[in-house]
């Protein structure tokens, strides 16, 4: 198993030595000659993940820095990681490696290593093992350090009042809770992030008051199962509930979330989405695998009939509903047959739109150690299908916009892409728009 740092109530007295020093390095360059010092914040996987980055950017900004996208102007580089799949892993080594180039051109510049990666035991000591252009490794749960190095407070704690620098101008992310109680047998997230703990409805509310009264236009609310919010808490709210309350914060803008885990997602949801005018109409409901044998050696705790009932439900309390999801090819042991039942699944649901991966074995989760008899070719093979199949649904469906008219920003309500002309004056603001091509990708409109 993989060592559970969450669990441990203390960071070692070096460690917290050695981010100090890192720290305040990072401080006395705000007070250093030579103008306002740049970062640079290098964001890998989830929006869990872009979240955090704009929480480090934000604290960033307090201190002083501006930032940059050109990594040999940035003072300070941190390079946030994700570990979901091995391939993250491996661009973000082949990225920091080549760190050592920015390094020795802008002798002093800070490189900080932060982010689920790092979370695991093995990497944090390859990180330092291999990479000595790297000068602070910080995971997921000591985020809030960053600005408070000295204070003594719990792992997995929640921690409030990070500032954050927001990286568009319409679209923010909203984290409402943090962690995952789930363990499917295939993922490394409960491992890296911990239990789940819920914000207080009272601390998301006021940050979505916030960002509306700042102007942004889309409020996306994130946790691994937003299905669970509220659970760990005492004050009765669930997610459907917190969904309303932002919904009755006064203003313009549209809500979305993500990512509900079919287990537990009710009636209820689907039901206030409906009643919800803020609400978008759009749904991620990762269903991963079409066959009940697969579902239950990934221990998704549903089975294909379960996922089909949540999708006819949700449908009939929102006709117009968008529905993505994510799909996991090539699952240890998973047969031609397993894999014709995904097919059959996505023919029957028709996605608008599904994020697909092939397996990828992570160190120290259950699926690892299961026997897989197929070879990367097959999976691939398996893959390539399920893409056609994916395109040929999104370009019918693509196909049946042409000639409307929407109200949107940039994507429809249920988030496609829409490429629009317009006067560019419009960014930021709804408007009307219709719907003359389309491709698989993407829509093409015109506003009116
Ligand atoms: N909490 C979300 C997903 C978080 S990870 C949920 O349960 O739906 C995002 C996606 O990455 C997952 O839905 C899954 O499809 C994929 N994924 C996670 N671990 C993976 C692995 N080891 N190999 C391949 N894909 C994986
Ligand atoms: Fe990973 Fe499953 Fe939790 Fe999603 S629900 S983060 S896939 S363990």
């Amino acid at each position: 198993m993989l060592s559970m740092p969450y669990e441990r109530k203390e960071i070692a007295p070096e460690k917290i030595r050695e981010q100090e020093e890192i720290c305040r390095r990072i401080f006395d360059r705000v007070t250093a000659d030579g103008g306002r010092p740049l970062a640079m914040v290098d964001t890998y996987g989830c929006q869990q993940n872009e979240a955090d980055s704009e929480k480090i950017r934000g604290y960033l900004a307090e201190m002083g820095y501006g930032f940059t996208q050109d990594e040999f102007q940035a003072d300070v580089i941190v390079v946030n990681t994700c570990a979901v799949r091995e391939h993250a892993e491996m661009r973000v080594l082949g990225n920091v490696g080549a760190l050592n180039h920015t390094k020795k051109a802008r002798p002093g510049q800070i490189i900080a290593v932060c982010g689920c990666m790092v979370q695991q035991e093995h990497m944090a000591k390859k990180l330092k093992l291999s990479y000595p252009v790297v000068d602070l490794v910080f995971g997921p749960h000591e985020l809030w350090r960053f600005p408070d190095f000295a204070a003594e407070k719990n792992l997995g704690a929640v921690a409030e009042g990070i500032p954050q620098k927001r990286d568009g101008s319409v679209k923010a992310w909203l984290s409402i809770m943090y962690g995952c109680n789930n363990f499917c047998t295939y993922c490394v997230v409960p491992y890296v992030r911990g239990r789940e703990r819920s914000r207080r409805p009272e601390d998301v509310l006021r940050e979505a008051r916030e960002l509306i009264a700042a102007g942004y236009k889309e409020i996306t609310l994130l946790g691994q199962n937003v299905n669970s919010y509220g659970k760990d808490l005492d004050c009765g709210v669930d997610f459907a509930d917190l969904i309303r309350m932002v919904n009755d914060i006064p203003g313009d803008f549209l809500i979305r979330f993500m990512t509900s885990h079919p287990k537990d997602a009710t009636e209820k949801l689907f039901r206030t989405m409906a009643e919800c005018e803020k609400c978008a109409h759009q749904l991620h409901l990762p269903v991963q695998a079409g066959s009940d044998r697969i579902l239950k050696a990934m221990n998704r705790s549903y089975d294909r009939a379960k996922y089909l009932r949540q999708v006819a439900l949700a449908r009939q309390y929102m006709p117009d509903l968008v529905l993505t999801t994510d799909i996991i090819v090539g699952f240890p042991g998973e047969t031609d047959e397993d894999f014709a039942e995904t097919l059959s699944l996505v023919e029957e649901v028709r996605y608008d739109a599904m994020f697909t991966f092939i397996y990828s074995k992570r160190v120290g989760t259950p699926a690892a150690s299961m026997p897989d008899p197929y070879t990367r070719a097959d999976k691939q093979k398996h893959f390539d299908a399920l893409t056609e199949l994916a395109n040929r649904i999104s370009g019918e469906k693509h196909r049946e916009y042409e000639g409307k008219t929407l109200n949107l920003s940039s994507r429809t309500n249920g988030g496609r892409l829409v490429h629009l002309k317009g006067d560019p004056a419009l960014i930021g603001q709804f408007a009307q728009a219709s719907i003359t091509a389309s491709n698989t990708w993407a829509l093409y409109g015109e506003i009116e």
